[in-house]
């Protein structure tokens, strides 16, 4: 008999194994070269993206691209210049999804970091008003109904760039996404099935569990989650605090907290 996790371990391979035919189909119903179509070949990069797309139920390509496309594989004229009317980037911050000049859409650019795509200051507290305005001007040049009369290769480009911007947005629109995408940018990943071993945790993760069970009345249920709101919040606090001090092992135990709570107020909302 196999133990738990090799057979966790086996049935993800599997997975990767149809995700990776099924990519394969995808890339080249877009008519990507078929350089970027060799390349999935190599196992290793598709559990990786296999694990990042069910994570986050993202698009295949996207992630394929975030995965192997990266941006030392796209060369520097088109990083730097309209493929089309040749226009060349103002600076680094410009983000170049669509030229200013032509309207082009662009190739992906992976060295871009969701915060440059919204022209918003990398910091962990925004604003989602800047967020859903800039969301909503680029659906509005990229998307694939409104290009729809451009060539093949644009085409293709308008429909990477556009999960791209979705991928975006979701990211930093969530707090724990955002947290862990933030860490992510520094180098640190989080093992996300990594469990809390801190006895006060579970405790009082079991009290809440058993509180939301016996709450008979809607009136209850809010009062305790309001109670699980505030420290989530504080627990945000603490991540950002932790982030800023560039503390990251404090960052990553807050959000697993964070995710403990989270957790613990969709429990509550099912009941209401
Ligand atoms: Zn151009």
């Amino acid at each position: 008999m196999m133990s738990q996790s090799r057979e966790k371990v086996w049935s993800q391979g599997i997975a990767a194994l149809r995700w990776r035919k099924s990519l394969q189909s995808h890339l080249s119903s877009l008519k990507h070269s078929s350089k970027i179509t060799s390349t999935i070949t190599n196992s290793t990069t598709a559990t990786k993206c296999y694990r990042l797309c069910i994570n986050r139920r993202a698009p295949l390509s996207f992630y394929y691209l975030q995965c192997n496309y990266s941006s030392k594989s796209l060369p520097d004229d088109l990083k730097c210049r309209c493929w089309n009317c040749n226009q060349s980037k103002s600076t680094s911050l410009d983000p170049f999804l669509s030229c200013p000049s032509c309207k082009a859409v662009q190739p992906i650019d992976t060295s871009i970091d969701y915060f440059v795509i919204f022209g918003i200051e990398k910091k962990y507290a925004i604003k989602d008003g800047n967020l859903d305005g800039k969301y909503k001007d680029w659906q509005k040049k990229l998307h694939p109904d409104l290009v729809h009369t451009k060539s093949q290769k644009e085409r293709g480009y308008a429909a990477e760039q556009s999960a791209l911007v979705i991928e975006a947005h979701r990211t930093l629109s969530h707090p724990i996404s955002r947290a862990l995408y933030m860490l992510q940018l520094e180098g640190i990943d989080v093992d996300e099935e990594e469990t809390l071993s801190d006895p006060e945790l579970i405790t009082e993760i079991m009290e809440i569990r058993e509180a939301v069970e016996e709450a008979k009345e809607s009136n209850v249920l809010n009062e305790i989650k309001s109670k699980i709101q505030s420290k989530l919040e504080n627990w945000t606090n603490s991540f950002a605090k932790a982030l800023n001090n560039r503390n990251f092992e404090d960052a990553k135990n807050s959000i697993r907290r964070m995710k403990y709570y989270e957790k613990a107020i969709q429990e509550v909302v099912k009941k209401l």
